[in-house]
């Protein structure tokens, strides 16, 4: 089924960090988008995500499976950490949606705690799970989930881009259909919103603009205090041509 495909995507410092740290790529003629968030301190945070990103796209530009192209980017940020000290211990998240127009297949890349999300007829689904200490003990049964939000644990990750050489990568496949909207955002958004809230924000959004939807997300993220930076980008469907 092949697919028509809108993208926008938005990243913001938000109302307590100093710099943003993290990176965005929208490609819609290739049906990319992506949203990275950087950690280790300046200015290893924002080198981390940028790498990433760039790695990426120019992997999946010389036709590489997404997998690999997000092995190449992580012996990228290891190497580049290692041979200069101001950035040593620098990492980054890594969620990648790459939709074939053609077939209306996609597949999506993740490590770390950005999510993707899948909004489909009045539904919105987290199709990625966080790689956080606290998830896995949510996961595990060892913690409730509804001790997960704020917990002083909740910023370890317990996988990440740039810490070892073959990090465990989550790729998620699936087939769009029109009328999805997928959505890629990194924890800023997240912090300030439950997942309930954005399938709200969509409903409501309906019939409007992506670039409109994404703008009043961050908007909002904002008016909330926006403590971490606030990166939103998004893919939607329509009928092929
Ligand atoms: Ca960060
Ligand atoms: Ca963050």
């Amino acid at each position: 089924m092949a697919v028509r495909i809108a993208a926008f995507g938005l990243s913001d410092v938000g109302r307590v960090r100093l710099k943003n740290e993290d990176t965005l790529a929208v490609e819609p003629s290739r049906g990319l988008v992506m949203v990275a968030d950087g950690m280790g301190g300046a200015p290893g945070g924002e080198v981390a995500s940028a790498l990433a990103v760039q790695e990426v796209c120019r992997g999946l530009h010389a036709d590489m499976e997404l997998r690999e192209a997000i092995l190449q980017a992580n012996l990228k940020i290891l190497e580049t950490s290692r041979s200069q000290p101001s950035l040593a211990g620098m990492g980054t998240t890594l969620t990648v949606l790459h939709l074939d127009s053609e077939t209306g297949t996609f597949r999506v890349g993740h490590v770390g705690d950005s999510r993707a999300y899948r909004f489909r007829e009045g539904v919105l689904v987290q199709l990625t799970r966080d790689h956080t200490a606290v998830a896995e003990m949510v996961a595990g049964g060892i913690l409730p989930p509804s001790d997960a939000r704020g917990h002083p644990m909740a910023h370890i990750l317990s996988r990440v881009l740039g810490s070892r050489p073959e990090p465990e990568v989550d790729l998620i496949p699936g087939m769009a259909r029109k009328g999805d909207i997928f959505l890629l955002c990194s924890d800023g958004l997240t912090k300030v919103f439950e997942n309930e809230e954005l399938g709200d924000r969509i409903v409501e959004g309906k019939g409007k603009r992506l670039e409109n939807l994404i703008r009043a997300l961050v908007d909002e993220a904002n008016a909330r205090g926006a403590p971490d930076n606030v990166t939103v980008a998004g893919l939607a469907v329509h009928a092929g041509g």
